[in-house]
């Protein structure tokens, strides 16, 4: 089989390996569908701290189960599956309250686990006793099954922001995950959607996808236009959902009163140290919150979320490449262009 190695930055080759061998405990999938998340992007440039050996990336995958250890039960040959990336130890006190994506001694896809950018993937069996693989419902196909967890990952944010009728929110930074914080807080009732970014060439897709107003951040004022917006009153919710302190700090400044603000992208090394007017947050009696990744949990409500049909994924999948242009695809998803780039990698 045909399997994508990640050897250091800038350094992914395609190899003509054997296929996993599984034990009795296991699965094996036949992967259909890996997307490329930002979280790939990141290691692709820069590495990651748990990954000292070479290792398959991709943690966005959908695929069928082809193999079925003889202990496994409740998953059978043909099952069309999902993971939750995460894999909670099960017992820290993380884990216990249900945030296992907030585990110190996590394992995950793509990581610490070979992912999905190959034909065929095991399933270890802590990821199948914690409940990290998912059915996929019969309605959704494997790229709707796969963009479920960068979705999941935004349904979180908007469960603590609690977005509700009558908000308005700021979402700056339109790529695919400003496009699934457009898309959650449209479902949950938000009056007005804003999405700003300095680059133009996505924030049409922002508009066909539900966003009431764009703006191009580069060219206009977004404090001045969110004013306007609301009447001088400011965002109710805003996200940030790109990893610019600056943006951070306007993020303070557009929100209203009593305004709720999710810290969605986490900040590179080196810039993580960002001065903020605190005033703001105390005279506006802001709630500023930072959300990470999703819960199992979180996992299960947005596949049902995604099955009910009330989102459409499909629509941010702009791009496929097949598994050998992994790295086309990769230098692709970093110009900035289209949506959601994925790997076809079961080549239908
Ligand atoms: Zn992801
Ligand atoms: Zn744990």
């Amino acid at each position: 089989m045909k399997a994508s190695f990640f050897y250091g930055p800038q350094d992914i080759q395609v190899e003509e390996v054997d296929k996993p061998v599984i034990n009795e405990n296991e699965l094996l999938i036949k992967v259909h569908i890996g997307s490329i998340c930002g979280t790939d992007l990141r290691i692709f440039k820069f590495g990651h701290f748990k990954i000292d050996q070479k290792r398959v990336l991709g943690h966005e995958l959908a695929g069928e189960v082809v193999e079925v250890g003889e202990n496994i039960n409740g998953f059978s040959l043909g099952d069309r599956i999902s993971v939750a990336p995460n894999v909670g130890c099960g017992h820290c006190r993380m884990c216990q309250k249900g945030y296992n994506q907030l585990c110190s001694e996590y394992e995950a896809f793509g990581i610490s686990y070979d992912g999905g950018f190959q034909e065929y993937m095991r399933i270890p069996q802590t990821a199948i006793e914690r409940g990290n693989v998912f059915k996929v419902p019969a309605n959704l196909s494997y790229v709707e099954a796969a963009l479920v967890e960068p979705f999941s990952c935004t349904y979180n944010s908007y469960k603590a922001l609690n977005t509700k009728p009558g908000d308005t929110v700021v979402i700056i930074g339109a790529g695919p995950i400003g496009a699934c914080h457009v898309l959650i807080n449209k479902l949950a009732g938000a009056t007005k959607i804003i999405v700003a970014d300095v680059a133009a060439s996505r924030l049409t897709e922002m508009k066909k996808i539900g966003a009431d107003v764009t703006v191009l951040s580069s060219e206009e004022d977004l404090n001045t236009r969110v004013l306007e917006e609301t009447d001088g009153a400011g965002a109710d919710v805003v996200i940030t959902a790109c990893s610019v302190p600056a943006v951070q700090q306007q993020a303070l400044e557009i929100a209203a009163v009593h305004g709720r603000v999710n810290f969605f992208g986490g900040m590179p090394k080196g810039k993580e140290f960002v001065t903020l007017n605190t005033n703001l947050l105390h005279y506006k009696e802001l709630i500023v919150l930072g959300t990470t990744g999703s819960s199992i949990e979180n996992y299960r409500e947005s596949l049902d979320i995604v099955a009910s049909k009330k989102v459409d994924l499909l629509q941010l999948a702009t791009h496929s490449f097949s598994l050998e242009q992994i790295n086309d695809a990769f230098a692709f998803a970093q110009s900035g262009e289209g949506m959601k780039t994925y790997l076809n990698i079961a080549g239908e």
